[in-house]
């Protein structure tokens, strides 16, 4: 009953707004619009497709990525589907990428949209655990490990089980004699391949994958980790190129003072 309350309250807030965009005049098509490239901005790509702008260039939107796979991951877009008609994306929460390690659906392309290239690493041959199809992130609060309840259904299901996806354990202060066992996503190791997102129990996803640049961050050139050999060694670049500009030369001395440096 509270269910088909909701259902029927989704359907007049929808109705409501497709009516004051249609009453806008021309605004329709400007709602679908929006619609559709909202769904565009986090479509995901198959294993090795080049960065968006680039891949939607070089796709011929041949088919042959969809056809080589063989779990029916991949689907060509069709009109209404909010995407750019006749490439391929693929939604984890059907049908995962199950990253097989012989790449058919990268290796089939005719065109380097999708390229092994992008699946390399240095001079080693093309590895599927190099993908970065996106990145799984979780909503801590529809978690139900999260929540203290063991559950640990997207851990398991990882194929890159205690790499992409491990579990941290924490006291439940709620409790005070239970341990809460909750699920990490590490960046650097997660394929975005949404094996996690379609085993998560929860009745919409509470981890689900995101293209990298929803999920991701950028801090800027101008932070440097010293810490971190090749960063250090733009400090030394930077250092140089102040040897070759006075001024900001003697603003660096400055800085360094002694006189500046609390004792
Ligand atoms: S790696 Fe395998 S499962 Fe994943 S999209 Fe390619 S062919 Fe399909
Ligand atoms: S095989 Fe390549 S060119 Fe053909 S649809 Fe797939 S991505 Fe596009
Ligand atoms: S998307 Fe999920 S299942 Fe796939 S590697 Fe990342 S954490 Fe693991």
């Amino acid at each position: 009953m509270k269910e088909e309350s909701m259902a029927t309250r989704r359907k007049v807030i929808q109705r409501m707004l497709e009516g004051a965009v249609f009453m806008g005049g021309g605004g329709l098509l400007w709602g679908k619009s929006v619609n559709a490239s909202t769904k565009a901005d986090y479509v995901l790509r198959p294993p090795g497709a080049l960065k968006e702008k680039q891949f939607l260039k070089a796709c011929i939107k041949c088919g042959q990525c969809v056809e080589a796979c063989p779990y029916d991951t991949l689907k060509l877009a069709e009109p209404g589907d909010g995407i750019a008609n006749g490439t391929p994306f693929f939604e984890p929460r059907t049908i995962p990428c199950y990253l097989c390690t012989d790449m058919p659906c990268t290796d089939s392309c005719p065109s380097g949209a999708l390229d092994l290239k992008a699946l390399t690493k240095e001079d080693e041959k093309a590895d599927i655990l190099n993908s970065r199809m996106g990145l799984a992130v979780i909503h801590k609060e529809s978690c139900l490990a999260y929540w203290g309840i063991r559950c640990e259904a997207c851990y398991r299901a990882c194929p890159l089980v205690d790499k992409a996806i491990t579990l941290d354990y924490e006291v439940n202060e709620r409790t005070g004699k239970h341990a809460k066992l909750l699920p990490i996503v590490h960046s650097d190791v997660c394929t975005g391949c949404g094996v996690c997102e379609q085993a998560c129990v929860a009745e919409k996803a509470a981890i689900f994958v995101l293209p990298l640049d929803k999920s991701t961050g950028e801090v800027g050139d101008h932070y440097i980790k010293s810490w971190e050999k090749k960063d250090e060694q733009r400090i030394n670049e930077d250092v140089e190129k102040a040897d070759d500009d006075k001024d900001v030369k003697s603003a660096i001395d400055y800085l360094n003072d002694d006189d500046l440096i609390d004792d």
